[in-house]
Order: structure tokens, then sequence, then C-alpha cells
């Protein structure tokens, strides 16, 4: 499986290589998808009064039950015209996507590449959270809501140019520009946070 991953995302446009504020012309109602009310319960995190990676130091791994030995880096493997610049983490559909940290949704977003995406940023409003292909957003996501670390925000899917067969979340934070702009930022690697401060969030059944 992990020959499969340096194949996987051709063109994610990741925040900095999108040159202007992309359009989004979709009612939240039709961007926002009701998922089975049972995919809620994860919201109370047990990692939820930790303090978020700029603080203690850890962070949540954002697929639920995902272990750090299941991760593997992919951060600068090519893609189309750039380096792939996030992680890829491979997971069934329909697992739960948590927030990595205690943070505000700030733009849920579709695009060709992404699909159904969301970008989160953190407290102290220094990074993006970025989370891709999702088969579905978690029921009560919307722009401006505070999450903190482990809450549902997602399901793993295929949406955007994820080959079908092939789930998994792409995974990318960038360091936000002078600005904020939710668009623009610059991409730095989440595998080594991950594998040297990643908490796993138990999967509940
Ligand atoms: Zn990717």
């Amino acid at each position: 499986m992990r020959y499969l991953i340096g194949a996987l995302c051709v063109a994610i446009p990741v925040a900095a290589y999108v040159a202007a504020a992309p359009r989004d012309t979709r009612t939240r109602a039709e961007r926002t998808v009701t998922v089975a009310p049972s995919a809620d319960r994860q919201a109370e995190a047990p990692a939820a009064t930790e303090a978020t990676i700029d603080g203690d130091g850890s962070i949540t791994i954002p697929v639920a039950g995902i272990r750090v030995d299941q991760l593997h880096d992919n951060f600068n493997d090519a893609r189309t015209g750039h380096v792939h610049g996030a992680l890829d983490i491979m997971a069934p559909r329909g697992t739960p996507v948590v927030a990595a940290v205690d943070g505000t949704i700030h733009k849920l977003f579709t695009s060709g590449a992404g699909g159904l995406t969301i970008y989160e940023y953190d407290q102290a409003e220094q990074k993006i959270y970025y989370y891709a292909h999702l088969d579905s957003y978690a029921a009560g996501i919307g722009e401006g809501l505070r999450v903190t670390r482990g809450t549902v925000i997602g399901y793993v899917g295929t949406t955007g140019n994820a080959p079908p067969g092939s789930p998994h979340l792409h995974f990318a934070i960038m360091l936000m520009a002078p600005q904020k702009e939710w668009w623009k930022g610059t991409a730095i690697d989440p595998y080594p946070l991950l594998r040297d401060h990643g908490v796993t969030i138990a999967e509940s059944r």
C-alpha cells in the first residue's frame, strides 16, 4: 500500500500554490452534508483539555485510530508541477477525520483537486490546517465554528482527484502569511510533527 502513496494526489491545490482567492458559489447548506448523529460522539476528545502543539508540544493525528507507525512521509513526493507539500494518511472510507489542534473552522471549500476540504486556523492564527478529499463534513461543522483537538470534522473519502480505490486524508499545515488569508501560506511537513508528537485518538464504534 505504501508504494501507492506517491501517486495519490496529482495536483492538490495546497493554498500556497493558489495565486488568487478561489470563489465558492455554493451555499453552506449545499456544502454541508449531514451524517449519522452517532458520529458526533468523538467530539469529546480525551485530548481536548490539553494545549495545542503551540503549547504542550503535542498534536492529534487527524484520522481516528491511526498510529504514528502507520504514517509515511510523502511531503517531498513529486506531483505535477510541484512537490506534494502535505501528508497523505491512508484510512478506510468513512473513518472520522478529527481536528489536529484547537482552533476555528475558517473555510469550507470545494475544489476540483481537493474535493471537500476544510481550512482550520489555530487559536493563535499562525498556522492553517488543511484537510482534503473528505467524503463528507461532520454534522454541524460550519465556518466560524470553534473546535478542540479531536473534534470530528469530517470523514475520509476520495473527493477531488483521489483515486476511488485509495481513500485517504490529504493533510497540510501552512504557516500563515501576514495578511492571514486562508488560501495563502507556506507549507511545512506535518510528518515530523506527527512522528515525534502525534497522539492517536481512539475510534469509537
Ligand atoms: Zn495528498
